[in-house]
């Protein structure tokens, strides 16, 4: 069956600002005049067309908060040798216009009239529709218990780094743990390594308070941590799963 949002028109797409999040992500924020306003955790896609007819299409989840602002805003992860993500990254300017569809997807989302306890993880960009769903929170005020435990390769490789530091200080913020995988700075007082069932065991929200919880990143990463957490007891309808293997061109 179709995701549902695939049926949605192509919408023309103004890229109205650029910022760098590290070395190899930034962040692009598009005007949409036609754009139809999304929930957290919902993604779009877009399609580039070559002169010769070429089309590549691929999904990113939506960054900015939920609501009907036409501002909307993706972060994108550098890929190695990929179609996609080394043109958004090197050969968008400012004033540009692309197509793209959305939103998408009716399952990876959270409702900001939840009171019910939130545990967010991600592995690298898989951050990006958490950070809609904390930006979001913290629009509505929401202060149920939210925790986010947050898997980089290195401290140079965190995404949103500053706004989750504020976010986590402000009254009623989440409580964000951050692990690196690869190399820790001297000093550091977070966790070390990957996401495993005694990370999970030290972070997580307890599974007797039934938490919703959100897992994205890459495929081995969600599948890993999904059955983590059912070891830990959390129940299969609470853990909401979103992975960014690759897209494909399928439309
Ligand atoms: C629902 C959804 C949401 C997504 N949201 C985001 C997002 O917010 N930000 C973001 O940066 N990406 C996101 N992605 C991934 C994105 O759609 C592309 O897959 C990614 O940008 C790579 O595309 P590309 O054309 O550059 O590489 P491709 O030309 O598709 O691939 C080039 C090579 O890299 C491998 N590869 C492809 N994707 C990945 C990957 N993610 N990690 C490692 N290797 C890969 C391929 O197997 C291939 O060997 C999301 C994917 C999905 C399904």
């Amino acid at each position: 069956m179709p995701e549902p949002g695939t049926g949605l028109p192509w919408l023309i797409a103004t890229v109205s600002d650029l910022r760098s999040e590290t070395a190899t992500a930034k962040t692009i924020l598009f005007n949409v005049p036609d754009w139809p306003g999304h929930l957290a955790g919902q993604h779009l896609d877009i399609r580039l067309t070559a002169e010769d007819g070429y089309v590549a299409q691929r999904s990113f989840s939506l960054a900015s908060p939920a609501g009907n602002s036409p501002t909307v805003e993706i972060t994108v992860q550098y890929v190695r040798d990929g179609e996609v993500s080394p043109f958004l990254l090197e050969e968008l300017r400012v004033g540009d216009q692309i197509e793209l569809r959305g939103p998408i997807g009716g399952y990876f989302v959270w409702s900001p009239a939840s009171r019910r306890p939130l545990m967010l993880i991600a592995g690298g960009s898989g951050v990006v529709p958490l950070m809609s769903i904390l930006r979001t929170r913290r629009i509505a005020g929401n202060d149920a218990e939210a925790r986010l435990l947050y898997s980089s390769r290195s401290v140079d490789q965190i995404l949103y780094a500053r706004e989750l530091d504020q976010m986590s200080a402000a009254p009623g913020g989440p409580a964000i743990v951050h692990t690196l995988t690869r190399t820790t700075p001297p000093g550091w007082t977070g966790e070390h390594g990957r996401v495993e069932r005694d990370m999970l065991a030290r972070h997580a929200i307890d599974a007797r308070e039934e938490p919703d919880i959100f897992v994205c990143g890459p495929t081995p990463f969600v599948e890993s941590v999904a059955d983590h957490l059912l070891s830990l007891g959390h129940a299969e309808p609470r853990i909401r799963t979103e992975r960014f293997g690759p897209t494909g061109d399928a439309a």
